[in-house]
């Protein structure tokens, strides 16, 4: 059964849909991404890719990619469903967080990075609109959009969001950059938690 909308991606929506088994029922997030959108944002390679490392990934502060799947028109990634909403509204309504909460949240995306720092995958993306709560206040990384699989110690694509990237990135194609830009957006957010909004 679809039920309602979770939120709106670049490609489609998030749906929240339940899967009944006699008496039992599970929750899940299924996010659509329309093909047609992918290939007009000519985001073909991001997709695939951010496909493939949900699929690798395991752990505890990273959303959980249950399978995916594809018709003609759609994507479909099926994930755990996380009740707590973004960190980003959290952090909207709250203006700023306690040094104690900031460290908490803080630790557990640390870990998360590192964990992936570790897989040689570099994430790209942190802010707080791809941090996700679950029912007990955890914190779990989501949007893989832009991660990707380091072959070599450095990367050159532009991507990212303006107020999180390293001077590394925009300096220009040729000396590129490497995991270290994630150091610097979580610490952009540690700022943000602690003083308020950047933008
Ligand atoms: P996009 O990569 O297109 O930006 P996201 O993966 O960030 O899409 O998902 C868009 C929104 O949908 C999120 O910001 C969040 O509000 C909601 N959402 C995504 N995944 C989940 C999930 N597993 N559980 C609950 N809500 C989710």
């Amino acid at each position: 059964n679809i039920l309602s909308t979770l939120g709106t991606g670049t490609f489609g929506r998030v749906r929240q849909v339940q899967y009944t088994n006699g008496s039992s029922k599970f929750v899940f997030a299924l996010k659509m991404l329309k093909k047609t959108e992918i290939v007009k944002l000519n985001q073909v390679d991001h997709i695939k890719s951010e496909k493939y490392i949900l699929g690798l990934i395991d752990h505890p502060f990273i959303v959980k990619m249950i399978c995916s799947f594809q018709n003609k028109k759609y994507i479909y990634m099926l994930f755990e469903y996380l009740a707590g909403g973004e960190l980003f509204s959290r952090l909207r309504k709250e203006g700023r967080f306690s040094q104690e909460i900031a460290q908490f949240y803080s630790a557990q995306i640390l870990l998360a990075l590192r964990y992936l720092h570790l897989n040689n995958v570099i994430y790209r993306d942190l802010k707080p609109e791809n941090l996700l709560l679950d029912e007990r206040g955890n914190v779990k990384l989501a949007d893989f959009g832009f991660a990707k699989i380091m072959e070599n110690d450095r990367t050159y694509t532009l991507c990212g969001t303006p107020e999180y990237l390293a001077p590394e990135i925009i300096k220009g194609k040729k000396i590129g950059y490497s995991k270290d830009i994630d150091w610097w957006a979580i610490g952009v957010l540690l700022y943000e938690m602690l003083v308020g909004s950047v933008n």
